[in-house]
């Protein structure tokens, strides 16, 4: 028999989140038991973790009927592991939330009165954040005001994925198949009534970021080619630019040439060769930045595989509008309160 859905699911990515695991479990635990009784469910989702992260999730579910833990087969990155978790919640509203208690689970409850009031999205707007690093403020604030003027849709600056959203809004956000994803520009783009909640962010409470430069820089650029195609217009705007100093140029080298002036000019043929070098590779980098986008979603993978997931329960099959995935017959295997092992070959989710 299907267990059926709990109101409230809280989803949790987690990536060498082992530290901070009893503390974090502890606190959503009591936000939850104090919003929703005993209907609710936390997903974590271990997102290929080289510490004990997956081994302390296992003990967790040993003891707490309300845990899922999903297993991913390696690491795929935050917003796929969040997207993973997303698929196997059942709630009729959700919470997603960061491992590291920088975002604090004790706002589910005014986010839950928000909802109450008729809003599908409650997002967490950020007012400070202590504990992260100039570079990472800077960059965070110059990346949302760029994406502000460049995205078709309206993202609201300053706030992460740390939101309490709808099952409606879930639905929605498990139908959009895009590999390269940007969770919150999404939800936002889906619509509806979305408030935002304006909180302070904490210091981690373990560990440290995992998100260095480099996958900042790969996030900001699935923000922006998911979300505009302004960028694309960059050839054409630098090429009339080019084409109106270049008639300059041209008139000056007649000029020159009438004179007789004409071995003169090295450096100005020198930049002439260095801008327009520069220019076209910018303009086929960005070129190349959407046609490889346009190459990996040809490809219809799925988004992630699972090695297993763990709960206290059968896991129910189909008890959801959007049930989480793997394959046929979930809730066939495993019976009564012992914790379980789905196997690898049902866990390849199916295309969407
Ligand atoms: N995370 C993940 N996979 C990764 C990197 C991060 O699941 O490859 C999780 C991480 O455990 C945390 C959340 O994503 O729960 C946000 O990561 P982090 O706190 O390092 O990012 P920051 O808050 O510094 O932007
Ligand atoms: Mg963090």
């Amino acid at each position: 028999m299907p267990l059926p859905a709990p109101s409230l699911s809280v989803v949790i990515p987690c990536y060498n989140e082992m530290d901070g695991m009893e503390e974090l479990d502890r606190r959503v635990t009591s936000s939850c038991a104090a919003e929703a009784g005993a209907d609710y469910e936390i997903v974590y989702v271990n997102d290929g973790s080289r510490d004990g992260t997956w081994s302390a999730l296992e003990r967790l579910t040993r003891t707490d009927a309300h845990i899922v833990a999903v297993d991913l087969a390696r690491n795929y990155g935050h917003q796929i592991a969040l997207s993973a978790g997303l698929r196997f919640c059942r709630g009729e509203r959700i919470l997603i939330l960061d491992a590291d208690l920088q975002d604090p689970p004790e706002l589910l409850s005014p986010m839950m009165r928000l909802m109450d009031d008729g809003a599908h999205v409650v997002y967490g707007q950020r007012r400070r954040r202590p504990g992260e690093t100039l570079f990472k403020k800077g960059t965070a604030s110059a990346f949302y005001r760029l994406l502000g003027k460049l995205a078709e849709i309206d993202i609201p600056p300053d706030s992460g994925d740390f939101r309490l959203i709808s099952r409606q809004v879930l639905d929605v956000l498990n139908a959009m198949p895009e590999r390269h994803r940007f969770v919150r520009g999404m939800v936002s783009w889906i619509g509806l009534t979305q408030v935002p909640i304006l909180y302070d962010r904490e210091p981690r409470f373990a560990g440290e970021t995992h998100y260095p430069f480099g996958k900042m820089l790969r996030l900001a650029l699935d923000a922006i080619t998911g979300f505009s195609i302004k960028p694309l217009r960059l050839a054409s705007y630098l090429g009339l630019l080019t084409s109106a100093l270049s008639i300059v140029m041209v008139c000056y080298t007649l000029v020159a040439w009438f004179l007789g002036d004409t071995l003169v000019g090295w450096a100005s043929i020198a930049t002439i060769v260095l801008v327009i070098g520069s220019v076209q590779l910018l303009v086929l980098g960005v070129l190349g930045e959407y046609v490889g986008r346009l190459y990996m979603e040809a490809k219809q993978r799925p988004l992630f595989a699972v090695a297993q997931v763990r709960r206290s329960e059968p896991y129910p099959a189909h008890s959801s509008p959007s049930p989480p995935l793997g394959g046929e017959g979930r809730g066939e295997v495993g019976h009564g309160a012992v914790t379980r092992t789905d196997d690898l070959s049902r866990m390849i989710p199916p295309r969407i």
